[in-house]
């Protein structure tokens, strides 16, 4: 099974790449490798109130599993899952 890192780094997405801190943990800031606060860098707002995520193809695993767990989405701040 190929991991999302290699998976980016295949697809040549740079930009999620920059994401990660030394250790592969996503969600930082590209410049400081500080963990973010807020809402995810992927998180689009397509009108308001209305969220799409921007890397959808490709996101991480355990963005893929929300659906199933509700597992961690509203700790990364991602909208585009409806909790209610
Ligand atoms: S699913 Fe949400 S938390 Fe995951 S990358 Fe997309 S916008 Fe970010």
């Amino acid at each position: 099974m190929v991991s999302d890192i290699e998976r980016w780094e295949k697809e040549g997405r740079r930009d999620i790449l920059s994401q990660l801190d030394d250790v592969g943990r996503m969600w930082v800031d590209p410049v400081t490798k500080e963990p973010i606060i807020g809402d995810c860098p992927f998180l689009k707002e397509d009108l308001p109130g209305y969220y799409s995520c921007k890397i959808q193809h490709t996101k991480p695993t355990i963005c893929r599993n929300f659906k199933p767990t509700k597992f961690n989405a509203g700790d990364l701040g991602c909208k585009g899952y409806d909790d209610d």
